[in-house]
């Protein structure tokens, strides 16, 4: 019914992130169509046996594949280099499907210890009662890395650069201490996305996307992919179609419409977060500010050499502790407060008592989430509109 155009893996992100994985459909539509349905019919009986067999491709019913779905899947593996992409219902699911797909009981996870939050509980809570052990590690810490994989080991799983203090670890370090240990390496790649970093270029096997954030980038809708070579993926395929954390086209559209515009809105949005990040650094009122694209960053260099560019998502913390944050926070007028991120919206928010509130004082401690530490995620509005929302309250503290 549509042509499989192939894509030219010649061109450039950009032009990918606008061309790639359009099947179209004898109507000739210039834009990317949404198939609304449950379910796919067949001309014969015989076409019918060919298609559930296997022998013949094509779609059978939306659990399993859907046309719209597919465009997108095919747009990002082709932004992230990879062979193949799977769909999800959510970032959460497309974590979910992987380690069901990959991993099975007396296996272990190494991850590191900042990550978002509902990945954690997963691993915990629920990977654990399924005999999936997971351990900890501070993320740059390499040697951490390899003296915490065992014979069991079998992921590796990170976020790089860290949530809400732009801590990074070296992908293609970390890539080689996995191969050489026989365990396959996921990144989840939510806070720089393919316009800034490819992880799988790096050497990782696997990458995880929270298609929520950035790559839909308007907060209209949640979704996630995981995106790697045909063996795995294949996998995480079969968990997706048999268990059904599957995309709906709807969101698939959004998302395959969000891409077209990755890598003007994360430019926009690094400049103004640097921007933002440098002028937080020279207030009177602000003590430390966690951004990756400051030049005395301790991991800068890395930064520079991995990423595109540093982000959008960056930490600050003032002086006076947790009122003084507080006020920062509740003298905004423009930015929402929420612990949202990857928005054309601006966020700010208190991660001690929002997104990092489960942890205990120790941990709080140990994982550098202070009372005075403010996250903020840059959105696109006017730089200079941000900057005077922020200085309403610092200026009264400085
Ligand atoms: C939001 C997020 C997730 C989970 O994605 P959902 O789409 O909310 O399920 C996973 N990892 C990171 C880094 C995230 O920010």
């Amino acid at each position: 019914m549509y042509d499989e155009t192939p894509d030219d893996t010649q061109w450039a992100l950009e032009t990918l992130a606008i061309r790639a994985g359009h099947q179209r459909t004898h109507e000739q539509e210039h834009g990317e169509p949404i198939f609304p349905t449950s379910s796919f019919v067949y001309g014969s009986a015989a076409e019918a046996a060919r298609k559930f067999g296997g022998e013949e491709p094509g779609n059978i019913y939306s659990r399993f594949t859907n046309p719209t779905v597919h465009t997108f899947e095919r747009r990002l593996a082709a932004l992230e280099g990879g062979e193949r992409c799977v769909a999800t219902s959510s970032g959460m699911a497309a974590i979910l499907s992987t380690v069901l797909a990959l991993l099975k009981s007396g296996d272990e996870i190494v991850a590191s210890r900042s990550l978002f939050g509902s990945t954690i509980s997963l691993f915990d809570k629920y990977f654990g009662k399924l005999g999936i052990t997971t351990r900890y590690v501070e993320l740059a810490d390499l040697a951490a890395w390899e003296s915490a994989i065992t014979p069991q080991t079998r992921l590796l799983f990170a976020e790089t650069p860290s949530n809400p203090l732009s801590e990074l670890v070296d992908i293609a370090a970390l890539a080689e201490i996995a191969q050489r240990h026989g365990a396959l390496l996921a990144i989840d790649n939510c806070f720089l996305t393919p316009a800034l970093q490819t992880p799988l270029a790096l050497g990782a096997d696997l990458v995880i996307h929270s298609a929520t954030k950035y790559l839909d980038g308007q907060g209209r809708a949640v979704g996630g992919a995981v995106v790697g070579r045909h063996k795995e993926l294949e996998e995480v395929f079969g968990v997706v179609r048999t268990c059904g954390p599957c995309l709906s086209p709807f969101n698939a559209w959004i998302f395959t419409k969000g891409l077209e515009t990755l890598s003007l809105r994360m430019r926009a949005h690094c400049a103004s977060a640097l921007a933002l990040a440098e002028w937080l650094q020279a207030h009177p009122a602000v003590a430390k500010v966690h951004y990756s694209g400051l030049v005395d960053h301790p991991q800068h260099a890395l930064a520079k050499r991995q990423q595109g560019a540093f982000g959008a998502v960056l930490g600050f913390e003032v002086k006076g502790g947790r009122e003084a944050a507080w006020s920062v926070i509740d003298a905004t007028r423009l930015l929402s407060i929420t612990g949202n991120l990857g928005d054309v919206k601006s966020t700010i928010t208190h991660p001690a008592t929002t997104t990092h509130g489960r942890l205990s004082e120790p941990q709080k401690e140990a994982a550098g989430i202070r009372e005075g530490l403010v996250r903020i995620a840059v959105g696109l509005e006017a730089f200079d509109d941000i900057r005077a929302d922020l200085a309403r309250g610092l200026d009264r503290l400085g």
